[in-house]
């Protein structure tokens, strides 16, 4: 994202509980969300480019085939000259870390920061009459926020952008987003921005 990201006094104290080694992760992957960069670049398998992180091959392609793709693709790669830095194997990640409530409430905790800012500097973009906002938002949606954060990114822009919306009624769910219903001229007023940034690409 070309936005640099700072993360808030509160996140850091949360952050601060973690191993050094899931700090460091956190960052990296809200980070390379926002870039739209895959999640398995930053997990090691045993096919993972060691320079550029890239998974060579498909699971279903036989393992000395696959071997063989690594190694070439490898020696293509070997002039960027500096190891690819991965945050942690793809089997820790999911056998462990995301079993671990503190690295997982941390990690939620960045990506809903990280959207608010896009949002906040979205707002200001489309204050000043330029596309980049829904780019932003476009860009949230693809990097797969969940829907409540989405809706209450594209609401904020909406409201703040002073577009008409209807009244709405507003529930919590599991306690901590707040949820937003959607009427369908504000879904209209969504796709149609959508649709505008699109056609300007
Ligand atoms: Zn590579």
């Amino acid at each position: 994202m070309d936005l640099p990201w700072v993360p808030s006094v509160e996140l850091g104290e949360v952050l601060a509980e973690l191993p050094a080694r899931q700090r460091k992760a956190v960052l990296r992957v809200v980070q390379a969300e926002a870039d739209c960069v895959a999640l398995t670049r930053l997990l090691k398998t045993p096919y993972s480019c060691q320079w550029c992180g890239l998974v060579v091959g498909q699971s279903g392609t036989p393992r000395d085939e696959r071997k063989g793709m690594l190694e070439a693709h490898e020696s293509e790669c070997e002039r960027r000259g500096q190891a690819w830095r991965f945050v942690c194997s793809l089997s820790i990640y999911y056998r462990k870390w995301v079993h671990d409530a503190a690295f997982v409430s941390a990690l939620a905790m960045a990506r809903r920061e990280i959207t608010e800012q896009a949002m906040a500097s979205a707002v200001v973009g489309l204050q000043a009459g330029t596309q980049d906002a829904v780019a932003a938002v476009r860009r949230i949606i693809r990097v797969g926020e969940s829907e409540a954060n989405q809706l209450r990114a594209a609401f904020g822009l909406l409201d703040r952008a002073g577009v008409e919306t209807a009244q709405k009624a507003t529930t919590t769910v599991a306690g901590e987003l707040e949820y937003v219903d959607v009427t369908e001229g504000e879904l209209a007023a969504i796709e149609e921005a959508l649709r505008g940034e699109s056609g300007a690409e």
